[in-house]
């Protein structure tokens, strides 16, 4: 078992102060695999010391100067690619391949793109023409206290630590107790990469302790946070005091309409994409709606695809799918898959319990309801599971109203040939993001949700502009620049 109990904080490993120890389990063994320290207010205060003792020197270093370190880190990142998947598939249990080329790889694809936007954004803008000496300045934040989940770790740090970087931002990360390693090894990373120290610190710890020290701490100015929308809520409360900027990007419910005329791929497309990360994805389409007159014919492929989805464990390379995260959503997601066969919904494939094959580890069925109505909760609740709702529909209208009755709004998806239906779909489905047949967003593309799915957005220049105040200045003296 690894001895994980230091903090980076200032440039070095340091111990906590306050001894607090906590297991990190293996999603497969149920074991644990490593132990680190769940921090205190005495280590936040520590933490937002150095933070704020760099932050002058960072946010006057000139932005092609913190460009190149990232791109330094971007290297380093590379080179440690295959010990990254190691610790996200150790943590959290994705399957190692997986592990590699998505959950690792998604890093080097956040960084690349953070660096190309950083490239073209100007800091210092002006306001237009016909405004003489009235200029637009971004301007780094401040101290900004970063909270990620542990379902796409590296996902969710690179989306967050990066672009504060190259705001000029210093901060305080806070990954999930769930899944620390990737994040631990993150920093290792940024360190050898030259970031100076107390730029980017790190501390273990839980919602209810570092969490909400970072929420309320006064010198904090901006908290990113990706998580349930449960937390989110608690979070936006504790930040009230303070009026910080609160950037959430929270949980989803996805629909995905496939019309009669879809591609032959569409459905089990949609199956795929659901199962992916055992369910584990805020975008994932998890319910399907079908034209009527395609209905049955969807209906059977998409039981194939559950049964041709394989369940293994995260250290054997191939394309099954690995464990859910932890034993308390192992029982959330028997829970809801309980109440869906209560509620009336019919089981097409999987079901309650762990697949033949496997009697120990946090292993869920990949499982699908038909004969599902709008009210079941299974419709209704974000699962996080590799469990797939399946409802049929009449028209068009009544598709959208369904995909939209929901307290989410993160992605919406929809497959047709009718290119003039798919752009009305892209204005009238209610979601940060509409992908539309199978085509996913562009690189440098804003990550991000509506309502209950949170309002930030992640990624490219939209995710820079989050990390920066914009100054309005009138009576510059434009001719020296
Ligand atoms: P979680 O909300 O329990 O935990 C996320 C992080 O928040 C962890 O680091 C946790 O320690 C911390 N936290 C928990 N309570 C807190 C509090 N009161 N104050 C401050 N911090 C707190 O979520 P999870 O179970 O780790 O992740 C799964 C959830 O995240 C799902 O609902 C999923 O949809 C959502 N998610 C959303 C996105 C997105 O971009 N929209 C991406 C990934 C995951």
């Amino acid at each position: 078992m690894f001895d994980k109990r230091d903090f980076y904080i200032d440039g070095a490993w340091c111990k906590p102060a306050v001894a607090r120890d906590h297991n990190v389990i293996n999603p497969a063994t149920e074991e644990p695999c490593a132990v680190i320290s769940l921090g205190a207010r005495a280590d936040v205060d520590r933490a937002i010391a150095a933070a704020s003792e760099a932050l002058p020197a960072w946010r006057a270093t000139p932005p092609e100067k913190r460009i190149a370190i990232l791109e330094e880190v971007l290297r380093v990142y590379e080179a440690r690619l295959p010990e990254m998947a190691e610790a996200i598939s150790t943590e959290m249990g994705a399957p190692i391949d997986m592990a590699l080329t998505s959950q690792a790889e998604s890093g080097t694809y956040h960084i690349s793109n953070f660096i190309e936007a950083a490239k073209a954004f100007k800091f210092m803008r002006p306001l237009g023409d016909g405004t003489p000496g009235a200029m637009i300045a971004y301007e780094p934040i401040g101290i900004v206290g970063l909270i990620t989940p542990w379902n796409w770790p590296m996902n969710q740090v690179t989306l967050k630590v990066i672009p504060a970087l190259i705001a000029g931002c210093t901060m305080i990360l806070k990954p999930s107790e769930e899944s620390p390693l990737s994040s631990m090894l993150f920093a290792e990373i940024l360190h050898e990469a030259g970031v100076p120290a107390g730029v980017f610190n790190l501390i273990n710890g839980d919602g209810a302790g570092v969490g909400t020290d970072l929420s309320t701490h006064p010198e904090i100015e901006m908290i990113s946070f990706t998580g349930s929308t449960r937390a989110g809520r608690a979070i936006s409360i504790a930040a009230a005091e303070t009026l910080k900027r609160v950037c959430l990007e929270l949980g989803g419910k996805g629909a995905n309409l496939i019309f009669a005329d879809a591609d032959d791929q569409a459905v089990q497309r949609g199956v795929r994409h659901c199962f992916n990360n055992s369910g584990q994805s805020c975008n994932a389409p998890t319910r399907m709606l079908v034209e009527r007159s395609f209905y049955t014919q969807a209906v059977e492929i998409a039981k194939k695809t559950a049964e041709e989805t394989l369940v293994d464990a995260p250290n054997k390379s191939g394309k099954h799918i690995g464990p859910v995260v932890n034993a308390s959503q192992f029982e959330k997601i028997q829970g809801l898959i309980e109440t869906g066969i209560k509620e009336g919904a019919t089981v097409l494939a999987g079901g309650l319990g762990r697949p033949e094959n496997l009697n120990r580890g946090f292993y869920v069925r990949p499982t699908i309801f038909t004969d599902v109505t709008p009210d079941m909760t299974v419709w209704r609740e974000e699962i996080f599971g590799p469990v797939l709702a399946i409802m049929p529909f009449d028209t068009e209208e009544e598709a959208v109203r369904l995909a939209n009755d929901t307290p989410y709004g993160l992605t919406n998806y929809a497959q047709t040939a009718d290119p003039a239906r798919r752009n009305r779909l892209a204005r009238s489905l209610r979601a940060g993001m509409i992908e539309l047949n199978g085509q996913s967003r562009g690189a440098g593309a804003p990550f991000g949700g509506i309502k209950s799915s949170g309002r930030a957005r992640e990624g490219g220049i939209f995710g820079l502009e989050e990390f920066c105040e914009v100054v309005s200045i009138s009576g510059y003296a434009e001719d020296l620049d």
